[in-house]
C-alpha cells in the first residue's frame, strides 16, 4: 500500500482555463497516509469523481504531481499505478462463475492456485457469495453482482490503493450496512489505503478515519467524524455534516462577546477578524438548550423523530433548530441558551480560531 501525495494539482475540462471558475478541480495540495480509509464526500458536481479519476490515472490532471511513495505516477497508466477500482456499477464478465471472475484479479497475475483458493474463499464469505461460487455471473441480481465487482476490487493485497466510486448505490440498504462495516474491518486488518467516493455522510462518516469534505471544487476540510462535528472549517461542512446542520447566524464579534439583533452572547476567546468580511456564528442545534432562562426564542414546530424531538424555531428573526433529547421538558415559555464551548466563528465563510 501506498502513501498518496497530491502536489499542487488543478483541473479544468475546457482548453485554456483563465478564471478559477475554469477549474472544476482547483488546487488541491495534501498528503494522504499509507494505510488510511479516506471518504471524498460532498454534492453532486463538486469535483469528487475527477479528483479520483486522477488518482486513478483515467484523467491526467491540467496541473500538478501525484505521487504514490514518493514516485511520480502522473504520467503513468492506471494499470502501471497498480490500484484496484471498484465503480458505482458491476464490472464483471457475465460468462465466467462468480468464483472465476473473483479469481480473475489473481490469476491475470499469475498466483499460484493454492493462494488463490484461499482469497478466493476469504472473499466468497466476506460478500455472503459463497452458495453462488460455482453460478455463472450472467443470471445474478444487479446487487449480486455489484458485492462480485467489490470482491475483485478487494481480493488482491499488493495493490498500491483500492479506490471505490459509490460502490453500494445498487445494494439494498440492510446488505449496504453489512457491506460497509466489512470493508471498515478488511481495513483494520490488512490496511489497505483506499479511498470511498460517497455524496452519503453516514457512508462517509462509518467507513473513513478522514472524511475529505468537497465543496465547488475545493477540499474544504479534511477530518476525523468528530473533527467535522464539532470544528467545522467553513460553513459548508457545519451545513452538509449533521441532520439538521449547524445553525448559522449573521453576527458581530465585539471582544469576547457575539452579537446576534438584540442580544449579546458570551464567547470562550477573543477572534482576530479583518474588516469587511460577513461574519456568522455556528452553533450545532445539538448544543442548544431551551430552559426557563436565557434569551427569547419563539417555537413553531416541534418534529418527534423517535430518539430526539427537533424544534424548529426563531430567534431574533432568524430560523434556528434545536435537538431535544427523548423525554426532556421543553418549558411553555421557553427561553435559550448557547453552550459557549461548542460556538464557532465564521468569517467570509471560513472558521476563525479563537486568539491566544
Ligand atoms: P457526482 O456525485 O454527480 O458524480 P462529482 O462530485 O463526482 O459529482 P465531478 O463528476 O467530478 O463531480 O464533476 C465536477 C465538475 O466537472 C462538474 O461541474 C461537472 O459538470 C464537470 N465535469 C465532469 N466531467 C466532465 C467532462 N468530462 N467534461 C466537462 N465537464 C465535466
Amino acid at each position: 500500500m501506498a502513501r498518496i501525495d497530491l502536489d499542487h494539482i488543478r483541473h479544468a475540462y475546457g482548453a485554456k482555463p483563465t478564471r478559477e471558475s475554469d477549474y472544476a478541480l482547483k488546487e488541491v495540495h495534501h498528503s494522504w497516509n499509507d494505510g488510511g480509509a479516506y471518504a471524498l464526500l460532498g454534492p453532486s458536481g463538486c469535483g469528487k469523481t475527477t479528483l479520483l479519476n486522477i488518482i486513478s490515472g483515467l484523467l491526467h490532471p491540467s496541473e500538478g504531481k501525484i505521487l504514490f511513495d514518493g514516485k511520480d505516477v502522473t504520467n503513468l497508466s492506471t494499470q502501471e499505478r497498480n490500484i484496484a477500482q471498484v465503480f458505482q456499477f458491476p464490472v464483471i464478465y457475465d460468462t465466467m462463475t462468480v468464483y472465476d471472475n473473483l479469481a480473475f484479479p489473481l490469476r491475470n497475475r499469475h498466483v499460484p492456485e493454492q493462494d488463490v483458493a484461499r482469497r478466493v474463499t476469504e472473499i466468497l464469505e466476506m460478500t455472503g457469495l459463497s452458495d453462488m461460487a460455482k453460478r455463472r455471473a450472467r443470471g445474478l441480481t444487479a446487487d449480486q453482482k455489484q458485492k462480485i465487482s467489490l470482491g475483485r476490487g478487494l481480493v488482491r493485497n499488493d495493490v498500491n490503493a483500492i479506490l471505490f466510486d459509490e460502490p453500494l448505490t445498487v445494494i439494498d440498504p440492510h446488505m449496504k450496512w453489512v457491506l460497509r462495516s466489512q470493508l471498515k474491518r478488511l481495513h483494520r486488518q490488512f490496511g489497505f489505503t483506499m479511498v470511498y467516493v460517497t455524496h452519503d455522510q453516514t457512508e462517509a462518516l462509518t467507513f473513513a478515519d478522514k472524511v475529505v469534505v468537497m465543496y465547488d471544487g475545493q477540499i474544504v476540510q479534511i477530518g476525523t467524524p468528530a473533527e467535522l462535528f464539532e470544528r467545522p472549517s467553513h460553513t459548508f461542512v457545519g451545513y452538509f455534516i449533521g441532520s439538521p446542520g449547524m445553525n448559522l447566524m449573521d453576527a458581530k464579534v465585539e471582544g469576547a462577546s457575539a452579537v446576534v439583533g438584540s442580544q449579546s452572547i458570551p464567547l470562550a476567546a477573543t477572534h482576530s477578524i479583518g474588516s469587511g468580511k460577513k461574519v456568522e456564528l455556528g452553533i450545532r442545534p445539538e448544543f442548544v438548550r431551551l430552559s426557563r432562562e436565557g434569551m427569547p426564542v419563539t417555537i413553531s414546530k416541534i418534529e418527534d423523530i423517535g430518539r430526539q424531538k427537533i424544534v424548529r424555531a426563531s430567534f431574533e428573526g432568524r430560523p434556528l433548530a434545536v435537538v431535544v433529547p427523548e423525554g426532556a421538558e421543553i418549558p411553555a415559555e421557553p427561553r435559550l441558551q448557547f453552550e459557549t464551548s461548542a460556538i464557532n466563528i465564521y468569517a467570509d465563510s471560513w472558521r476563525v480560531g479563537p486568539e491566544g
